[in-house]
């Protein structure tokens, strides 16, 4: 065991579960959400890494789900989080529909879906404008889908159409170009892959490119380490998620409900993009009036539900499986060395 208390070896391999689930829209490019459920001593996790991912990129995914099966997390500073809707690359009337359906304050609209695609991206920004009215907060995320040129041009037009925008995230790739665009917008920048797939999370000079920092403790290795790369970026956090089941979901939650200061909706109202959920529907972590309660106790994946999506090509769970074992591997080395 290593100073934070992380076993590696004290989680059962073997007996990781393989689960499929599909998705209620195209989401980054997939529409089948795979992931496995990893049981220890304190509990279960969830390694969920997008298939792409290298072993070296999974190892902090891997991290997380130890820590939970583990360690579990630090104590709750409060009771439930502010969770913003999301809003795919849609059309307008779906985008109106599903922000006004949301019970949320806050929208997250997905732009650059595409080449092309900006008259299309204005349109679903105006439409959730309308659904929300004039309280309403609406961030952009653009994954990074911009260049320099690109992002100073359109984000004005964006934030007309929005009627104001809350931020825009991660407009561009790198670091050193989300620098470029805020000196020349004036409308706050998000960094969120660029702190997440960064080498060294916890020593990303995000702080003259970013005006926010988003974390996802899924990759990041954990609550406790997402806490530090917090503390290193010295910025305002909004929490988000990585598309996980409730179990996944559960850390994230208790990220957001551990960090010292939260002055923005989180990104943690994604369970419904998925068509099932692991945990029974009582403990499933769905937002009630734009809020999710944080749980007393993690929730615990339902034996049925692991049954009915489980993994059952062949091929398919062997892939996982050997994954598993090659990025434990992985982790066991980054931590020795
Ligand atoms: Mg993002």
């Amino acid at each position: 065991m290593s100073s934070d208390g992380i076993d590696l070896d004290s989680v059962d391999l073997e007996g990781a579960r393989v689960y499929a689930i599909p998705l209620t829209t195209r989401f980054r490019g997939i529409t089948v959400r795979e992931g496995m459920l990893i049981e220890g001593p304190a509990g279960w996790g969830e390694f969920c890494p997008f298939r792409e991912y290298d072993d070296r990129e999974a190892a902090g995914w891997l991290l997380s789900a130890v820590e939970a099966a583990t360690l579990g997390w630090p104590g709750a500073l409060r009771d439930r989080v502010s969770i913003n809707c999301i809003v795919p690359a849609v059309g307008p009337d779906r985008a109106h529909e599903i922000a006004s359906g949301s019970g949320c304050g806050t929208a997250k609209v997905k732009v650059a879906d595409h080449p092309g695609s900006l008259a299309d991206d204005l349109a679903r920004v105006e439409a959730v404008r309308d659904a929300l009215g004039p309280s309403g907060a609406i961030r952009i995320d653009a994954n990074g889908g911009w260049d320099t040129d690109t992002a100073i041009a359109v984000i004005h037009q964006f934030d007309q159409a929005a009627g104001g925008l809350q931020y825009v995230e991660q407009p561009c790739r790198t670091l050193d170009e989300l620098a470029v665009v805020r000196r020349h917008v004036t409308v706050r920048i998000a960094a969120d892959e660029s702190i997440r797939r960064a080498g060294d999370p916890l020593r990303v000079a995000v702080a003259g490119a970013a005006d926010i920092a988003v974390l996802k403790c899924t990759p990041l290795g954990g609550v406790r380490r997402s806490v530090q790369v917090a503390e290193a970026a010295g910025l305002p956090c909004v929490v988000s998620s990585a598309l996980e089941t409730s179990v996944g979901l559960a850390a994230q939650v208790a990220l957001a409900a551990t960090l010292p200061e939260l002055d923005f909706a989180c990104g943690l109202g994604t369970l419904s993009l998925l068509h099932g959920d692991l945990v029974p529907e009582a403990e499933a972590l769905r937002p009630v009036e734009g809020y999710l309660p944080v749980p007393h106790t993690p929730p615990r994946p339902d034996p049925a539900l692991l049954d009915a999506y489980e993994v059952t090509d062949p091929n398919q769970a062997a892939w996982w499986r050997q994954r598993l074992r090659r990025v434990h591997a992985e982790l066991t080395r980054i931590r020795i060395s």
